[in-house]
């Protein structure tokens, strides 16, 4: 079976969040499955800079959205590539979607439509050594490739859409709708409008053949109105199309047995060897040495994360006796309140603005714990780094968190079946209570070491959810299109 996929991020080439990971983690675990994929992604200039010289242009645009174009296949560590090269739409400086202050493109319309476009075309059979057989876009930065194969040619192959987050959503005025190059009858309910514009994700989810997300819980919340978006009629409407199928982790990049980037490997055997990490955790937050426990963040700082909730605690949680490492970057003023923290307490908590992916590492591999209070969170992935290095999850009870991490009621702890602690999302008090239950079981170190263990024996590998996935592949292969 051959799959294209289709996003607008893929680790390690270009990564803001956990989108890039499963992206660039997925394919390779459906290789065991049988299953070939190439993704499509676009030239942004950290694609272009490691495209190795002896790649093949496969096809080109004279005009793509408003410029030359074209696809370029190639092959970057394991990772099969098309790369679409349309200097006028992605080399540029700054992030994927915005300037290097942060501020969105203003064409961003235009250069996922055109990454859509490309991936329709591809689906159409333009690439003569690749048809794919399966269609996959992830988030609304690739789902108009849905509607573009809806309404193009390629109506007999499969999509599938999977929602990494609703919160994102590539909403655009009705202006943009004649320069997509769609038929008018695609501006409609049934299309690509969207409250009187055109919603890219909405258009994807309308028009795949199948949607994914990415945890069963997430994909009950967002039937609700609170979750939804807006869009929670729509999904309640395709609700038998809708599978949350939970993400899994690179457990080769992410192994606390061998990971270059961590000072002291360890296993479950060696716990102890921990504080080698945590040594270089202390020395590069500047926090006090001693025997309370060591908890950490490594979050994008928004409301959606829950740090204003967090940020709000700090000081009870000092109190406390936990001392807290913070990595991060985001809302301004969230940036600036865990600095302040920081300030008011020297040795106690220390922030590291910004996006650091080796210590991030470093900071798995040596705190104790990690705190994450998301509000909602379609699956997450800290909690699984976290599980996987011996740093014992505390985390919002939502999406992705509540269906991977076993809370330490005691039930769970008297089986030996606890790996984290869990509370009730956008709940000060709970939380605080939470950690004041980690702090208690901290206090009993044979507890504790058990719940590291326990939780460094939980598979977070993409073995089980890449058969998921080739599953709904398979399903929808033995779907006739007038089922679609
Ligand atoms: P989201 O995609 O919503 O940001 P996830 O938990 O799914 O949240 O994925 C976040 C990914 O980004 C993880 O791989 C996490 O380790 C990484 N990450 C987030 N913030 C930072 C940071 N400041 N420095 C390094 N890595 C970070």
């Amino acid at each position: 079976m051959k799959v294209l996929s289709v996003a607008s991020e893929i680790y390690p080439l270009i990564k803001t969040g956990g989108l890039a990971d499963v992206v660039g983690a997925l394919p390779l675990a459906l290789r065991s499955q049988g299953i070939q994929v190439r993704s499509l992604i676009p030239g942004y200039p950290a694609v272009m800079q490691r495209t190795p010289r002896c790649h093949k242009v496969v096809r080109t645009y004279a005009t793509l959205m408003g410029g030359p174009a074209s696809i370029v296949a190639t092959q970057i560590d394991d990772l099969e590539l098309f790369i679409l090269h349309a200097p006028h739409l992605f080399d540029r400086p700054g992030g994927p979607y915005g300037d290097p202050s942060g501020t969105d493109w203003e064409d961003n319309w235009k250069r996922f439509a055109a990454l859509s476009r490309v991936g329709s075309d591809i689906s159409e059979g333009v690439l003569k050594g690749f048809v794919p057989d399966i269609v996959h876009a992830h988030d609304w930065q690739a789902a108009m490739t849905a509607a573009y194969m809806r309404y193009g040619k390629a109506v007999r192959t499969p999509s599938l859409v999977t929602i990494h987050n609703l919160a994102f959503q590539g909403q655009y005025p009705a202006a943009v709708f004649p320069q997509l190059g769609l038929p008018d009858a695609a501006m409609s309910l049934q299309g690509v409008e969207y409250y009187g514009g055109v919603g890219y994700l909405k258009a994807g989810l309308q028009s795949a053949w199948a949607i994914t997300t990415v945890s069963p819980t997430y994909a009950r919340e967002i039937h609700s109105p609170q979750f939804g978006m807006g869009l929670d009629g729509l999904l309640r409407m395709r609700s038998t199309d809708l599978h949350g199928i939970l993400n899994g982790i690179d457990i080769a990049t992410w192994d606390p047995q061998t990971d270059p980037r961590i000072p002291a490997t360890y296993s479950t055997r060696s716990l102890n060897r921990r504080f080698g990490n945590r040594k270089q955790i202390l020395q590069r937050f500047q926090l006090d040495e001693d025997v309370n426990p060591l908890f950490c963040v490594i979050s994008r700082l928004t409301w959606q994360k829950g740090m204003d909730v967090l940020v709000g605690l700090i000081d009870d949680m000092v109190t406390l006796g936990v001392r807290i490492a913070v990595l991060g970057s985001g809302d301004h003023a969230l940036e600036g309140a865990f600095l302040a923290a920081s300030g008011k307490h020297p040795g106690r908590v220390g922030f590291i603005a910004g996006y650091d992916e080796e210590l991030s590492h470093v900071m798995q591999a040596g705190c104790d714990a990690i705190v994450i209070p998301s509000r909602f969170e379609p699956c997450g992935l800290t909690q699984l780094y976290g599980l996987r290095y011996g740093c014992i999850p505390i985390v919002a009870r939502t999406g992705g968190l509540a269906d991977t991490v076993i809370n330490a009621n005691e039930a769970a702890l008297n089986a030996g079946a606890a790996t984290g602690f869990v509370f009730e999302p956008d709940n000060g008090q709970d939380l605080l209570y939470a950690v004041r239950r980690a702090c208690n079981v901290y206090a009993d170190s044979r507890l504790w070491s058990g719940m590291q263990r326990q939780g460094m024996k939980t598979d977070v590998s993409w073995t089980g959810s890449a058969a998921r996935y080739a599953r709904v592949y398979r399903s929808l292969m033995s779907r006739k299109p007038s089922d679609a």
